[in-house]
Formats: C-alpha cells, sequence, structure tokens
C-alpha cells in the first residue's frame, strides 16, 4: 500500500471492537486496522513498546498458521505498514463523531443503485464435544452456542434467546441450514450483520443499537432479489426476498473453493451424535410436527464451514481436558519463566508452531511440552470458533459472461459472490483460565434455568411417573 499519499478524507469509520478500530477506503477495497490501547495506562511505554511484537504476532497468526489451516482462498492476512502521524490525527479527528459512545448510528441513504452487498456471519462452535474429559453430560447433549444463550440473556447482554444453532448451520443440510439462517435473522446479536455499499443496514453495531427490521432489509435487498412474482411490497415479497437471500447465503457457505460448485465432492461428515443439539429450533420443529429429512447431510471437503469445523475439531479435548494442562505449564513457568518464549505461549507463529498443531494422537507423558502443544491446538481452534465469514454479492448481468463458479443465479439475475474468513486473531494463553471459569457458569446456568421451567410446566403427577409418555385427560 502506497502510504505517502494517503488522505484522511478518503477513508470513513468502519467499526470496532474491544481490541481494534477499523477504517475503510471510500472508492478502494482497503481497510485499516489500528489496534487500541487505554488511554490511561499502568506503564505506557511498557505497552508502546509492546506493539511492534503484536502487530506481528497477529499478521504472522493469519499468514503462517490460520492461512494454512482454513485455505489460501479464504484468508488475507493483511501486512503491518507504518503511517504518517499527521494522516492518523487527521483520521482521528474525522471519525471521532461517528465512533458508537458518541453517536447514535444511523443509515446512510443509497448512494448507487445496486452496490456491493456484504454478509458477515459468525457462525461460532459447529460440533457437540466430544472428549472423554469432559464431566457434566449436558455438554455431550447440548452445544455450548444453545447453553450460552440462556446466561447472555440472564445477563441482559440480549433481551431474547435465539434459535440459531451453530449445529445446524454446519450440517449442509439445506433444510437444517434454512431454519438456522432463518433464526439468525429474527434474532442477529452479533451473529450476523448486513453490509451495502460498507453501510451497516442490518445487525447490531457493537452489540447494542439493533437494526432488524426485516421488512426494511427486504426493501434494500429488492432490487438484488426482485421478486419473480412481481410482487414488490408486503409480506410476500419480505418472505421472497429473504428466502432469496438465505438460497444465496446457503450456496456461499457450502460451494467448494477449489472447484467453485457443490457438486457430490468428498464430504466432511461428523458423527451423528456429535452434530445434534437437543436445543436447536429445527430439532424441536421436526418433533413436533414430524417433518421428514429427506436430503444428506455433510459439507463438501473444500467448503468455506467444512475448512472452518476442521480447524475448530482440532479441540480435541475439551476446556475440561485443557484446563489442567493450562495448570501444569503454569507451575513449571512459576519455577522456570524463562521457558514461556521457548514453549510458544506468546508466539512466534512460525512453522515450529504450525507443525506442533499436527500432531493430534499424541499420548500425555506428563511433561510440560505436551501441555503446550495440547494448548496450542486448543487455542488455534478457539480463533476457528470466534471467526466471522464475511460473503461479499455484487450484482452482474448473464450478458456480461462471468466465470462460471463465481455466479449464484437469483430469480431475476446473478451476483458474483467471494467468501473470505476474518477475526483471526490468536487468542491469549492467559484466556484459558477465564474459559474455565465461564464454561462452568454457563454449564450451571443452563441446568438450573431448564430445571426450572421444567418444574413449572410438568405437571407433578407426570413427573412422579416419568417412563410414562402418554397421558389422557378424562372426557
Ligand atoms: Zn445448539
Amino acid at each position: 500500500m502506497e502510504v505517502k499519499e494517503l488522505d484522511g478524507n478518503e477513508w470513513k469509520y468502519h467499526g470496532e471492537g474491544n481490541r481494534s478500530l477499523v477504517v475503510s477506503h471510500i472508492q478502494h477495497c482497503q481497510v485499516l486496522r489500528f489496534l487500541k490501547f487505554p488511554i490511561e495506562l499502568a506503564q505506557p511505554n511498557k505497552a508502546l513498546e509492546e506493539v511492534p511484537r503484536r502487530l506481528k504476532n497477529v499478521v504472522d497468526f493469519s499468514k503462517h498458521v490460520m492461512k494454512l489451516l482454513l485455505g489460501h482462498n479464504f484468508v488475507q492476512p493483511g501486512e503491518v505498514i507504518q503511517l504518517p502521524l499527521d494522516f492518523v490525527r487527521q483520521l482521528a479527528l474525522k471519525i471521532q463523531p461517528e465512533r458508537p459512545d458518541l453517536t447514535k448510528f444511523q443509515t446512510s441513504h443509497q448512494i448507487e443503485k445496486r452496490p456491493p452487498l456484504c454478509i458477515e456471519i459468525k457462525p461460532k462452535c459447529g460440533f457437540i464435544p466430544f472428549s472423554s474429559h469432559i464431566t457434566k453430560d449436558i455438554k455431550r447433549r447440548v452445544c455450548r452456542y444453545c447453553m450460552h444463550q440462556h446466561l447472555k440473556v440472564a445477563n441482559g447482554k440480549w433481551k431474547r434467546i435465539s434459535k440459531y444453532c451453530p449445529l445446524d448451520l454446519f450440517s449442509g443440510n439445506k433444510q437444517r441450514m434454512y431454519i438456522a439462517l432463518k433464526s439468525l435473522l429474527q434474532e442477529p446479536q452479533n451473529n450476523l450483520k448486513i453490509f451495502k455499499n460498507g453501510e451497516l443496514i442490518f445487525g447490531c453495531k457493537d452489540d447494542q443499537d439493533c437494526l432488524m427490521d426485516l421488512n426494511e432489509l427486504a426493501n434494500h435487498l429488492k432490487v438484488y432479489f426482485f421478486p419473480a412474482n412481481g410482487v414488490v411490497s408486503g409480506p410476500q415479497c419480505t418472505r421472497t426476498v429473504i428466502s432469496e437471500l438465505i438460497h444465496v447465503i446457503t450456496v456461499a457457505l457450502v460451494s467448494n473453493a477449489d472447484t467453485c460448485r457443490t457438486g457430490d465432492m468428498k464430504r466432511t461428515r461428523v458423527s451423528e451424535e456429535r452434530s445434534h443439539c437437543e436445543a436447536s429450533h429445527f430439532r424441536k420443529e421436526v418433533l413436533r410436527s414430524g417433518i421428514h429429512v429427506v436430503e444428506n447431510s455433510g459439507l463438501s471437503k473444500g467448503c468455506v464451514l467444512s475448512r472452518i469445523l476442521q480447524v475448530q475439531m482440532l479441540d480435541m479435548m475439551d476446556i475440561d481436558g485443557i484446563y489442567p494442562l493450562y495448570l501444569r505449564v503454569q507451575q513449571h513457568l512459576e519455577e522456570f519463566p524463562k521457558d514461556r518464549s521457548r514453549l510458544h505461549l506468546d508466539g512466534p507463529y512460525n512453522e515450529s508452531f504450525y507443525e506442533s498443531l499436527s500432531d493430534l494422537h499424541s499420548q500425555d507423558d506428563e511433561t510440560v511440552d505436551y501441555a503446550a502443544q495440547k494448548i496450542h491446538q486448543y487455542r488455534v481452534a478457539t480463533t476457528a470458533k470466534d471467526c466471522s465469514i464475511m460473503i461479499a454479492l455484487s450484482p452482474c448481468l448473464l450478458e456480461e459472461r462471468p466465470e462460471p463458479g463465481t455466479i449464484i443465479q437469483t430469480s431475476r439475475a446473478c451476483v458474483v459472490y467471494s467468501v473470505s474468513i476474518l477475526d483471526l486473531d490468536p487468542k491469549p494463553y492467559e484466556n484459558i483460565a477465564h474459559q474455565y471459569k465461564l464454561d462452568g457458569k454457563i454449564i450451571n446456568h443452563y441446568v438450573q434455568s431448564t430445571r426450572a421451567k421444567k418444574d413449572v410446566t410438568t405437571p407433578n403427577f407426570y413427573k412422579e411417573n416419568e417412563e410414562c409418555t402418554l397421558f389422557f385427560h378424562s372426557v
């Protein structure tokens, strides 16, 4: 990137999280990402000294680890660049009024008729853990996302429990994926965002200010997915447009990146008991209405969901198995603090780190090296459980003869699409202790709240006869 001629006026605020802030170029497909630091630091000089290493770690982790694991097609690691101070000052002043704690979010007016559309999905963990270290049986039946929903609503983070279950999205079964995506549209939380020309038109901005009117979304999308039946407004129009959107997202998620088609490729199949969650809305619907699930499940090997799922499944021990190993490493570090770098606990993320990920079936020989290796695998899997998928769509005409395999047909025209994976930063080693505590909290809360609900809804005589599955009212 040419940094000499940067002009702050050509960049606009895009969004921010706890650790970084992103601005995007108003014309080119370029973004700049800045790391954030608290204004008052206990040791400001030390924190600044750390910056180059932290930046290098972020880029190296993407380049040398996640790109190799997830595929070259999906990961663009970016680069570290030095920016002129004047440019950064000018930019900081320009974007300040748009930052979330100062202003309310506003949607901008449509700039072009059919500007590019971006759909960002944070799918979360797509399998039921299979580790023998798991102590609570509920973890083998209900997925982490569905359990966590109950705690998040109780804590006031979200108002309603989402019906989305990641296992349905990762199933590769079109009916389950349809329900999963529809649930995300009904309750996007921070798992679904839709941008038009770079502006958020649907989803929550920074965990609040939710924009989620499906009719309004359908209005935005009509020009892309114009209903073939000619209905241009009303509930039927919304339904048709939303179905088209779900269709396009599904095709993008299951298409094979290497061959760009959805045919009968080799499939990634997660065993039956690990791919079903008891809390899934789809599962409940199937039981309630007796829908017949006809289609085969499984993901074609090169598709984005399959690549992410495979990396997530590097977590073979679950936090229950990892936490004792973390304690083993901590104890070792107390005695030999210098071993922290030999064990690659904070990078560098180079070839030898990457190689340590491939040995999945080694036996515990009680060494600290074994513990570190399992922790590396767990941390990489954790990044994949928290990554985002970005699907970019731009309308095209069939007369333009786009390359087959890069397009998805809609009822009106066709869209050229590309898929990439974002949010691939390494998760800090120290997070393991926090993850362990949080896991306990999530499970306890879920067990308590579902038990309380059962107590309210189950009549006493029914409870006493648990084997009984049918009872008749007297007429
Ligand atoms: Zn679930």
